[in-house]
């Protein structure tokens, strides 16, 4: 029993969306990612908050209650044989015939839920980091939305898969906005620089924690505008997600980040946020 859906706990197979559900038609819908550790699911309070903060965005009711939400990730949890999963929630707007852009009347949202073993990045990746791309950010202006509707998204991404890298940094306006699914970070001089949330990007639940985690261990950060010169010239970037955790960008646009290796408050911050992951799971 790996997936949710409308009230129903069955294996992934065996379960299917009618071809007329907007989030099919319209990529009308928000999701999440949350990830679990050892069958604990890490900082899932903001994530239902920030689902919640979605929802209300593009005027879908809520379909459950927070304690509602917690149970069915826990039930879900419960059924997998792995320990650490990804937990994808997907709400559409529903079911609507016929076609229209505009709200049905009536509609009920869709409501469903996949477990997968959590795939954090590999010890390779953590110790030597890796490379990334630069690519004009041509998402809409409400990037503030976890919205299902990705195109944007899919095609920076498989920009760096094109490039051979890991990750697309997408820059608007001369400024660093966040990666085609992360949020990213830069080291200057010391400081830990963080772009501003805005409409113009997804703030993290890794985001937030990272800046919370630099404030418990006195770690000089700030949250204000980047430009591309700094991200150019940084001596650290990272970039930040549920499943990536912390990962060191080396390599921009086939230039070396500072040295060229994960630079010295990144390895500070990995070590932070190991040790929080370690302190919840033992809570
Ligand atoms: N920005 C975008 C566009 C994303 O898709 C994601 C996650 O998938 C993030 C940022 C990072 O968010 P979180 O730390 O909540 O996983």
């Amino acid at each position: 029993l790996t997936a949710y859906l409308n009230g129903r706990f069955a294996p992934l197979g065996d379960l299917s969306v009618p071809v007329l559900d907007r989030g099919f038609l319209f990529g009308d819908g928000v999701y999440e990612m949350i990830p679990v550790y050892s069958r604990k699911p890490f900082r899932l309070d903001p994530h239902l908050e920030r689902l919640a903060a979605s929802l209300a965005a593009i005027r879908i009711a809520n379909p459950h209650t927070q304690a509602e939400w917690r149970r069915i990730i826990e039930t879900l949890v419960r059924h997998q044989p792995f320990d650490d999963q990804s937990i994808y929630l997907q709400v559409t707007r529903g079911v609507a015939y016929p076609r229209n852009h505009a709200f049905p009347a009536e509609a009920t949202p869709t409501v469903f839920l996949l477990a997968d073993p959590l795939r954090t990045p590999l010890p390779a990746q953590v110790v030597s980091g890796i490379a990334a791309v630069t690519q004009a950010d041509v998402r809409w202006l409400r990037c503030d939305i976890k919205a299902i509707s990705l195109l944007a998204n899919v095609l920076a991404r498989q920009g760096a898969v094109d490039a051979g890298v890991a990750e697309t940094v997408l820059l608007r306006d001369g400024l660093l906005i966040e990666g085609s699914a992360s949020n990213i970070f830069v080291v200057r001089d010391g400081m830990l620089l963080a772009p501003p949330p805005s409409h113009l990007m997804l703030t993290g639940i890794t985001y937030d924690l990272v800046l919370e985690l630099a404030a418990r261990h006195g770690m000089p950060h700030q949250v204000r505008e980047i430009t591309e010169a700094e991200l150019r010239s940084a001596d650290e970037i990272w970039l930040t997600s549920s499943s990536k955790e912390v990962l060191a960008i080396v390599t921009l646009d086939g230039t070396p980040v500072g040295n060229g290796a994960p630079g010295p408050i990144y390895k500070a911050m990995y070590q932070h946020y190991q040790a929080f992951k370690t302190e919840v799971m033992r809570t």
